[in-house]
């Protein structure tokens, strides 16, 4: 498979990034206290945007991307451009956000946010992230 990478412009770059640190204040974290913003940008150029939800049963906890990417998909979007993640460190979206993401992209800017540092971020692409994934088409 051939892999395409692509980046962000400046605008988008901007609207995911402060979409995600919004979406970050209506987390649901009040196990971990750990807050996660995520915002994925479909192809058509809307924006949506995630927070974890923590349960005490915590495997039911389903974190911000997730959120994000299903609530896309639910609104009839399949193809995605960007996401943003915005964490305390600037944390990557975890193993079970990768696999959830290779459903839909082969490729994709990730601009992990840490708002620990100024809401300085940087960009990855998703191939970097979850390598030779698991796909059935
Ligand atoms: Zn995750």
């Amino acid at each position: 498979m051939t892999v395409t990478v692509t980046s962000l412009g400046e605008a988008e770059r901007a609207r995911l990034i402060d979409a995600a640190i919004r979406a970050r204040a209506s987390a649901y974290a009040k196990y971990s206290q750990f807050t996660v913003g995520a915002a994925i940008l479909a192809d058509d150029g809307t924006i949506y945007s995630g927070a974890n939800v923590e349960n005490a049963s915590y495997g039911l906890t389903i974190c911000a991307e997730r959120v994000a990417v299903h609530t896309a998909v639910a609104a009839g979007q399949r193809k995605f451009v960007g996401l943003a993640v915005a964490t305390s460190g600037g944390l990557t979206p975890c193993g079970a956000c990768r696999q959830v993401l290779a459903e839909f992209c082969v490729e994709l800017p990730i601009v992990l946010v840490d708002v620990d540092q100024h809401n300085s971020a940087r960009e990855v692409q998703f191939s970097a992230l979850l390598p030779e994934c698991f796909r059935l088409a």
